[in-house]
């Protein structure tokens, strides 16, 4: 079982439409996917489809010993993908776990439970902080996925996210790495974007995908829908793009794989 975190303290620069979109392509090559909603403001549960009032258990009760990882998650529309949500309550989870026996380590707890291995992959997505939430996240995780927007700040902060990798991996985590950078919302009639596109390689790498996600009106749709676009417009560029991403994702973490 794989565990990707999605993650950067960063909000609005496609974390939440990345976890969605990658965890439904992966799905659709016959892999058991789990998302688990980190983020108070769930709107990863919104956009699978899980309405807010039949959220019944969600990951605040994971978090808190409420309830199993098990119990928590509930089925969506899209075959093979499950989830386990989140409500507003998890806003209090920051405060709460201070005093909690373990609390960096709560999620990972309860995601060895056997009944957890059943899932190929679960992709985790991170709230726009750095957090005891996102902590979890990367104690939980054997990698990080990292979206960063095409933007003049794009590298901005990430310095700090790498810190706090550094901190979990020398305390709590040793073999978390950083499967991969997702270039996002790149405007392809924006200079800028091509601009922040290269720089940002030329500083990380090869650490980042080929694949970039382009600005795609679609990708912001879906979620109103309850959808993920690769479900709601399967071959519009914003999804064909997740597709890509995903084939490459997996050809990281599952080198000797062959691609369904
Ligand atoms: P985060 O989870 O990092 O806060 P989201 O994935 O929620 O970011 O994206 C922020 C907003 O931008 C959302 O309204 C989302 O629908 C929209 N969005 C995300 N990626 C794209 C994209 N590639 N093209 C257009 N809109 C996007
Ligand atoms: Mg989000």
């Amino acid at each position: 079982m794989i565990r990707i975190a999605v993650a950067n303290q960063k909000g609005g620069v496609g974390k939440t439409t990345t976890a969605i979109n990658v965890a439904t392509a992966i799905a659709a090559t016959g892999r058991r996917v789990l998302i688990v909603d980190l983020d108070p403001q769930g709107n990863s549960s919104t956009g699978v489809g899980v309405d807010q009032n039949t959220r019944q258990r969600t990951s605040y009760d994971v978090l808190i010993g409420a309830c199993s990882a098990a119990d928590a998650v509930v089925p969506t529309a899209i075959p093979r993908l499950s989830l386990i949500a989140s409500t507003v309550d998890l806003s209090g989870a920051e405060v709460e776990l201070v005093e909690m026996e373990g609390r960096i380590h709560r999620l990972d707890t309860a995601l060895q439970a056997p009944a957890m291995q059943a899932y190929d992959y679960i992709i985790i997505d991170c709230p726009p902080s750095l957090g005891i939430l996102t902590m979890n996240a990367m104690v939980a995780a054997q990698s990080l996925l990292v979206p960063l927007q095409c933007e003049f700040f794009a590298l901005e902060g990430l310095s700090q996210l790498l810190n706090t990798v550094e901190r979990v991996r020398a305390g709590y985590n040793q073999r978390l790495n950083i499967v991969g950078v997702v270039l996002t919302m790149y405007d392809k009639r924006n200079r800028l974007s091509e601009q922040v596109a290269a720089d940002v390689r030329a500083v990380l790498g090869k650490i980042v995908f080929e694949t970039i996600i382009p600005r795609n009106v679609r990708l912001s749709e879906a979620p109103s829908h309850g959808l993920p676009a690769l479900v709601y417009d399967h071959r519009c560029a914003g999804s064909e793009a997740y597709i890509d991403l995903s084939r490459e994702l997996l050809g990281r973490t599952e080198p000797h794989a062959r691609a369904a």
